[in-house]
């Protein structure tokens, strides 16, 4: 059997840091706070939400939650967006999105401050993820991919990875993340030509591809470490990653499953951003 790379014990880990710095912060009488804009009532939106809040009690961080309704005019949001850049009492935002038709989406993200943007919606936010440069966070996700791969000791300088997939919520920025600890990364994407032989080469091979069972054995070989990032929801109702789990397990070293792998990191990755945008304000 492969080793498990389960997303628990690595949000566990992140969570009793942050606990401890918020706990240093409160000394201090500094309350960390996170403002959520949710637009609408979207179900995906309100479980993250759940999530995120249960995930924020646990570190100790305040949630202000900001609601707008579906029919809301791109004049409230940007209200709202101005008000939380302004706000010194809240440290960080998460913006749910996708947002409605009617709304100028880029215009929205752009105008939060990258200081404040926790989950990289803003451009200045991929200009420090790809430069290196500025005060962005990298996207929660990508950078729970790369927790994951800390906490489990996979050290990925001078290997090589293949990643497949790339948007810019993922794929690309996961792909930076690694170049900059050294890895030889190679995007993979729709057009890509002999994507399982190229994978199968790889070291590291990072899946985010949003298709059910995608990535099946010869993508794979026994001494490779697979993230899948993918969420996918069968016709059957179960939740199901980019790799066909059950039929690539027994021969590659390590992956992380779904559910229970990626997904559960993410939340505790936005409270470390949180957490360090709260210190960068405090010291
Ligand atoms: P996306 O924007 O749809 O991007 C999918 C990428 O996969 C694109 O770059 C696309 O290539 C590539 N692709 C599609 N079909 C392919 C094929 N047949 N061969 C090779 N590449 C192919 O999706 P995303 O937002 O990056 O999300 C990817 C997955 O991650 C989804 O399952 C999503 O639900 C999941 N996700 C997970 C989390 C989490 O917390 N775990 C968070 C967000 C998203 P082109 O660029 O050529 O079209």
């Amino acid at each position: 059997m492969p080793e498990l790379l389960k997303g628990k014990p690595v949000a566990d880990a992140l969570t009793e840091d942050i606990r401890r710095r918020a706990d240093a912060l409160a000394e201090r009488g500094i309350t960390p706070t996170l403002a959520i804009v949710r637009v609408g009532e979207n179900e995906s939106d309100l479980s993250y939400i759940r999530g995120a809040l249960s995930r924020c009690e646990k570190c100790g961080i305040e949630v202000v939650q900001k609601n707008l309704p579906d029919l809301c005019s791109q004049e409230q949001l940007e209200a709202v967006i101005d008000e939380i850049n302004a706000d010194p009492g809240i440290d960080g935002c998460l913006l749910l999105r996708p947002l409605p038709r009617h709304i100028d989406e880029r215009a929205i993200c752009n105008r939060l401050k990258a200081a404040k943007d926790m989950d990289c919606i803003t451009d200045a936010s991929l200009s420090t993820v790809f430069t290196g440069r500025g005060e962005g966070f990298a996207p929660c996700t990508a950078q729970a991919v790369i927790e994951i791969l800390n906490y489990y000791g996979v050290d990925v300088a001078g290997k090589n990875a293949a990643v497949i997939g790339r948007s810019l919520v993922i794929g690309k920025p996961v792909s930076m993340l690694l170049q900059q600890r050294d890895a030889t990364v190679t995007m993979c994407h729709s057009r890509t030509q002999n994507i399982a032989a190229l994978c199968s080469q790889a070291d590291l091979l990072i899946a985010a591809v949003g298709k059910a069972g995608f990535v099946g054995p010869e993508f794979t070989n026994p001494n490779q470490v697979i993230i899948d990032v993918g969420i996918n929801v069968t016709p059957e109702g179960k939740l199901t990653g980019d790799v066909d789990f059950d039929a690539v397990a027994d021969g590659v070293k390590a992956i992380s499953p779904v559910p229970g792998g990626v997904g559960g990191v993410t939340t505790a990755v936005l409270c470390k951003h949180l957490m360090e945008a709260a210190e960068r304000a405090a010291f």
